[in-house]
């Protein structure tokens, strides 16, 4: 079995430039080939902190990255690089990852030219076959990032990605920025890309209604805790966490384009100084006096499907 695990164990909270990193507690991650996961929760979550780990770009404190059975850490030389190669990550905003006085065909083109991907003289076709891909005219291929809408940046970014043939692609709020008609452009895109390339995505958005398109299997996060986890079919019809239950509610839904009020209420607690047992229970509807206590384990309630509610021990 081809697969790639995630094991990590809690990243505690510094200060990285004005963003923080947000802690990520025990969450045991496994994205099989092929598979497209949804990783979802607010802003705060440590859901970005999460991805940038598995992608290895940020180490872990505890805890291991197990990429095709092997540790990830223990990877050297050429099978480290190429490891690093097959996991790209894209983000929200491709201005900030592309560098402005490079033009679009060095931009796409300089890592698989050092890497041995491609030669100088098979370059050029090479550059314009990633700008097909990610669906663009490889004429504009002489011109910088500026020249660019933000969704075409975000299709420059995605042909780098692609120029070093990866297996597994990170999507960190890949189309958050983007107009409701662009989003949809780049999402189709990821999924014809999944189809012809045969890539494995970890799909990190805020929107459940954005992940629930693309995605085979739903996590959901909340405070640097993973709550539920499921195929996402299951998550949509039976969500059991109740904030994953809240978080739904959130969602237009197309049967009933009417937003119901629920929602989740309060404010996110601070992830660095979370509250006791289950770390919902100040905005939980259900919530008793074991959840103030007691944390909840991540339990498999039916096939597939595990939750960390205490409501499942009293119902069940
Ligand atoms: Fe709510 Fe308690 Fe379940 Fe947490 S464990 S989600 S507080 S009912
Ligand atoms: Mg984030």
């Amino acid at each position: 079995k081809l697969d790639f695990t995630g094991k990590l164990l809690k990243k505690l909270g510094a200060p990285m430039k004005e963003e923080t990193v947000h802690a990520v507690d025990n969450v045991d991650l496994t994205v099989t080939k092929g598979e497209v996961v949804g990783l979802v929760g607010e802003s705060g979550c440590g859901k970005s902190t999460l991805g940038r780990m598995v992608a290895g770009i940020m180490p872990a404190t505890e805890g291991t990255i197990r990429w095709h059975g092997k540790e990830l850490a223990e990877l050297t030389g050429a099978d480290g690089r190429r490891a690093k190669l097959q996991t790209q990550m894209i983000f929200q905003d491709p201005m900030s990852s592309l560098n402005p006085r490079l033009r679009v065909a060095d931009i796409i083109g300089e890592a698989p030219l050092v890497h041995g991907l491609t030669k100088r003289a098979d370059y050029e076709q090479y550059v314009d076959e990633q700008m097909r891909r990610a669906g663009m005219d490889p004429s504009l291929k002489r011109r910088y990032p500026h020249q660019f809408s933000g969704g075409q940046r975000q299709r420059i970014g995605i042909a780098r990605a692609l120029a070093v043939q990866p297996e597994f692609i990170v999507c960190d709020e890949s189309v958050a920025a983007l107009d409701v008609s662009i989003q949809a452009q780049i999402l189709n895109l990821f999924m014809d890309l999944r189809r012809d390339l045969n890539l494995t995505y970890l799909f990190i958005s805020h929107d459940l209604g954005v992940v629930e398109h693309l995605s085979d299997r739903v996590v959901i996060m909340y405070l640097g805790r993973v709550v539920e986890e499921a195929p996402s079919e299951e998550v949509f019809a039976r969500p059991n966490h109740p904030y994953t239950q809240a978080l739904l509610s959130e969602v237009p839904r197309i049967e009933a384009r009417k937003k119901s009020f629920a929602g989740v209420k309060g404010e996110i607690p601070s992830p660095l100084n979370p509250p006791p047992g289950c770390h919902f229970h100040p905005r939980c509807p259900h919530a008793f006096e074991r959840c103030r206590v007691e944390r909840p384990a991540l339990k498999t309630i039916a096939p597939g499907h595990r939750s960390a509610c205490h409501l499942n021990d009293t119902t069940g």
